[in-house]
């Protein structure tokens, strides 16, 4: 039995635990009832596996049960920029996407969604979806919502962004982040295993480096090394302190070349491997797509 629309009467989708009706009120995370989106997009900045040469399908959904301070989406993560359409539209849009040769359909933030996400896949899949799905979180999961997209989700592209929960209180505005990313990625790992290309599932991780090792990178890397080695690191350097985070003592300012060459020297130390994510704000990465339909 997969997940229903009934969760969102009482939601416990995320580890806020709002046990609201979402019917008649939104959540932490801004979202009512419907999906709500903001766009969709070929994305072919993310990790080359998953772009390959035509884009990897961005879906950015509205809202985010995250608060972080520096937030690049702010717009439709946490001001409730987005519309809101049906199922059936979702999953066209998945189908569109599919048709404009994206190499993989990259869920941004799905969590306040999960329910009708599981509902435009099945549809999708009944009209010839076959895109391998991408779950792009903050890793600020539930294990037990988790265990209920097994078999939905290919690829797990999780965050690591504190190893210290105090962070994740003052800069993201969750008392338990540390606690709760462990266990989940923990669960993700269980379910797919560490990425391969070659069968394109799996979890990668992505760490922000922040400035002044407010991201914890050095215990996130160790505990990636216990994990499985074989997990690839995204590790990502184009932090930009936007903003509640530009006057703030630790994190106002970017990283410098030296702490970037110090996380990735951990990395090697641990034997790990992936990917570095040098500063590419000047590139264009994101390309329209037609997404809008019914069908
Ligand atoms: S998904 Fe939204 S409404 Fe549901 S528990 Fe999380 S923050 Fe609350």
């Amino acid at each position: 039995m997969t997940i229903g629309l009934e969760i969102l009467e009482n939601c416990t989708l995320c580890p806020r635990m709002c046990r609201i009706d979402r019917r008649e009120r939104k959540g932490a995370c801004t979202v009512g009832y419907l999906p709500k989106l903001s766009n969709i997009v070929l994305h072919k900045g993310e990790e080359p596996p998953l772009s390959g040469e035509t884009g990897a399908a961005a879906v950015f959904f509205t809202g985010c049960q995250m608060k972080c301070i520096y937030c690049q989406n702010m717009g439709f993560s946490q001001n409730g920029v987005g519309f809101e359409i049906t199922v059936e539209e979702l999953a066209c849009g998945f189908l569109r996407a599919q048709r404009a040769g994206a190499k993989t359909l990259d869920l941004v933030t799905p969590t306040p969604h999960i329910p009708w996400i599981v509902k435009a896949l099945d549809i999708a899949k009944g009209k010839g979806f076959s895109l391998p799905v991408v779950y792009n979180t903050s890793s600020y999961e539930r294990v037990e919502i988790l265990k209920e997209l097994e078999g939905y989700v290919d690829i797990y592209l999780a965050d690591i962004r504190y190893t210290d929960n105090e962070y994740g209180m003052k800069y993201s505005k969750v008392p338990d982040y540390w606690n709760v990313a462990q266990e989940a990625i923990a669960e993700m790992y269980r379910q797919v295993g560490p990425f391969g290309e070659e069968r394109m599932k799996g979890v990668i991780i992505r760490i922000l480096v922040l400035p002044n090792k407010v991201s914890g990178h050095e215990k996130a890397l160790e505990f990636i090394a216990q994990l499985d080695k074989r997990i690839p690191v995204a590790l990502m350097s184009q932090y930009i302190p936007h903003f509640g985070a530009k006057r703030d003592e630790l994190i106002g300012r970017k990283i410098t070349k030296s702490e970037y060459e110090t996380a990735l020297d951990k990395l090697i130390e641990l034997d790990l491997d992936g990917w570095m994510q040098l500063d590419e704000k000047e590139k264009v990465t994101t390309f329209p797509l037609e997404w809008r339909c019914k069908e």
